[in-house]
């Protein structure tokens, strides 16, 4: 990546922006578009050397602490989804009740499911709330770059013991010892990850044998993309940069050098997420 040129970004001002080369292979010249509707300055393309499909353009690690922080992109693209919205709600409806049919999924019980009790780290953390369920004998950790988050999130994990720690995931992850954790929690978050990869490669040896990273991201094989097109729930401009399909998850995870399992539900064409449990051997 070359370093950050400032852009006018509608509802943010002045942001650093850094061009990406693609996110699984490094190739940065074969490129070509995928969608001709999506917003320029965000353009979303297809490498031409693996076929992975990412915004070739990003907000910096610098602009997300508080400028970009989640809070406020998420209110910005709930304002832009407003004019989507006659024709995509009754479908983002069927949807949500179609997730009601499939197992519980929550990160508590997922932990419960995959992890051995012990030190846990929730990547891209948020506040910490969803961990609060946690039972005593797992330690919450997270990582987080929004400061707002993550000073809340400190809160609710160092009552347990734990930490969370205010920095990109790639340099905070530097601050933990080798085979410290049984699990990592990587919910909604790959997908805005500038550096998915080395995110994978450097979370690895911070895993303990067979630890398990857990992970839910977007669907961009499935079938409701194809239908809805531009209006599909998993287009986020510029917050999702990256739109894994189950195999190009999977082969970015097992070059990174996990085991990937995905179970009898976790990539099924006709949900918007998918879910994986990624182990280190
Ligand atoms: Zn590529």
């Amino acid at each position: 990546m070359t370093g950050p040129v400032e852009y006018d970004v509608p509802g943010f001002g002045r942001v650093p922006v850094v061009e990406r080369p693609c996110p699984a292979c490094g190739d940065g010249v074969s490129a070509r578009s995928e969608r001709a509707d999506t917003p320029p300055e965000w353009p979303l393309v297809r490498c031409g050397g693996c076929g992975f499909v990412y915004l070739s353009r990003g907000p910096d690690y610098c602009a997300l602490y508080t400028t970009m922080a989640w809070e406020r992109t998420t209110h910005v693209e709930e304002h832009n989804r407003a004019e989507l919205r006659p024709y995509s709600y009754k479908f983002s409806k069927m949807t949500r009740w179609r997730m009601g049919l499939l197992p519980r999924t929550r990160p508590v019980d997922q932990i419960i499911r995959h992890a051995r009790p012990g030190n846990i780290i929730d990547l891209g953390c948020g506040d910490g709330g969803p961990l609060n369920r946690l039972p005593d004998a797992y330690i919450p950790h997270g990582i987080e770059i929004s400061t707002e988050s993550a000073r809340q999130a400190q809160k609710n994990f160092a009552a347990r013991g734990g930490e969370a720690v205010n920095d990109s995931v790639l340099a905070g992850l530097g601050r933990f010892p080798e085979n410290y954790f049984n699990a990592a929690v990587l919910r909604s978050y790959l997908e805005h990850e500038l550096q998915p990869r080395a995110v994978l490669k450097a979370l690895l040896p911070r895993l303990s044998p067979g630890g398990v990273a857990l992970v839910k991201v977007p669907n961009y094989g499935s079938i409701n993309r194809r239908v809805m097109g531009r209006r599909w729930c998993g287009f986020r401009f510029p917050d999702h940069l990256n739109y894994f399909t189950p195999a190009r998850l999977r082969s970015m995870a097992e070059e990174c050098g996990y085991r990937v399992e995905f179970g009898l539900t976790g990539r099924l064409p006709t949900s918007d997420n998918m879910h994986a449990v990624l182990t280190r051997p």
